[in-house]
């Protein structure tokens, strides 16, 4: 089972104030629920049950915080929830998946808390756009239809001020692995190029995207200019995540596309396992903007839909030193040699396209492996 969001814009209308008092209460019970965790830690020195937590707040919500009774009991119950789950991540790793600290949950400013989720009660579609969440109906911008079982719906303020909606679905299962057109490549991720890979496959970002990026550094230097508490600043700071939201949707938008060409064409594709942690901290924010990361769980996707074959190779794997020909590793090679002659067998190299060949061979090799291993166990 693989879980798939559909993401729509609310109209805006008067009522959406009754959402944003609901995403007010959200965010007062998470800083609520937060204190009453550190105080229950002092006291006790132990981790406040959720059980117990929930009661607490459900009676205050029905004797104290009456105001709080417009957000509906199962939204109440799922910031309980997240707050659970930041601590338990807490409690289980000192750092998560990228590689970032994990700090356990803390006070939030009311005015940033983004959304509440509810789950199967509290809200229904009543027709094509139209839903009714805690006894108002809104209508959205729907571009296509939800499908699959919901699961949790949330809506959220962005930081220009709209309303989204999300509904988060169970998918069937994935599709059965495909052999229809018999070809597998690898891929390289690059500054220069977005993605490079064997048979010649050049991809670039699109230039529109490249010109917002652009218009990005110059709003963040406008922002920094303008003095704080100003209505310029405001302002200034309403465009800067206006563009913000239009660069994500455009990078996605490519992405999709992307990879949705990449699924149709290849049974097999090979691609790096990135480490974006350790890439940002060496290359600045410049990698973070490509979004691969991003790409490469939309890639996850489509290859599941498709019944593509997705291969990561390990990131240790040193897929730009080595010579594709000869196999020797040049652990003198820099990030700036876009070019390079292989010493050992005097080849000449595009340093992307090297990368994506060696990438490939790998994750054939691990495909085969794997398919040796499976076959073993059924004999066994
Ligand atoms: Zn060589």
């Amino acid at each position: 089972m693989a879980r798939q969001a559909f993401k729509y814009k609310l109209y805006s209308a008067e009522r959406n104030k009754r959402l944003n008092r609901q995403r007010v209460a959200a965010g007062q019970i998470w800083n609520h629920c937060i204190a009453l965790h550190k105080r229950y830690y002092r006291r006790f020195g132990q981790h406040l049950s959720q059980n117990r937590l929930m009661a607490r707040v459900a009676y205050l919500r029905n004797h104290v915080r009456t105001d709080w009774k417009i957000l509906g009991s199962q939204a109440v119950q799922d910031v309980v929830q997240r707050i659970e789950r930041g601590y338990k991540l807490f409690f289980k790793a000192t750092r998560d998946k990228s590689g970032r600290k994990v700090r356990p949950p803390t006070f939030k400013k009311v005015s940033r808390y983004r959304s509440f989720t509810l789950k199967q009660a509290g809200w229904k579609l009543i027709a094509p756009g139209k839903v009714k969440v805690g006894g108002c109906v809104y209508r959205f911008h729907q571009s296509r239809t939800v499908e699959g079982k919901v699961k949790t719906v949330t809506i959220g303020r962005d930081s220009v001020g709209d309303f989204w909606i999300t509904f988060s679905v169970e998918t069937g299962e994935a599709a059965p692995i495909k052999a229809v057109t018999g070809r597998t490549a690898g891929f390289d991720f690059g500054l220069s190029m977005f993605l490079t890979g064997t048979d010649g496959i050049e991809v670039q970002m699109p230039q529109p995207l490249k010109t917002d990026l652009k218009r990005l550094k110059k709003a963040n230097r406008e922002l920094s200019r303008k003095k704080r508490g100003s209505k310029s600043r405001k302002r200034a700071r309403l465009a800067l995540a206006r563009l913000h939201r239009r660069i994500a949707c455009c990078r996605r938008d490519f992405h999709h596309k992307l990879a949705r060409e990449l699924v149709q064409s290849f049974d097999v594709i090979c691609i790096e396992d990135l480490n974006l942690a350790g890439m940002k901290s060496l290359w600045g924010r410049k990698v973070s903007d490509l979004g691969f990361a991003e790409f490469v769980s939309i890639l996850e996707h489509h290859c599941r839909k498709a019944g593509s074959r997705l291969v990561k190779v390990n990131r240790y794997f040193p897929s730009s030193k080595t010579c594709s020909c000869c196999g020797h590793i040049h652990q003198e090679l820099s990030l700036r040699d876009r070019t390079w002659i292989c010493s050992h067998c005097g080849v000449s190299h595009d340093r992307d396209n090297n990368a994506a060949v060696n990438i490939e061979r790998e994750g054939l090799r691990l495909l085969a492996h794997q398919a040796g291993h499976r076959l073993e166990e059924e004999a066994a």
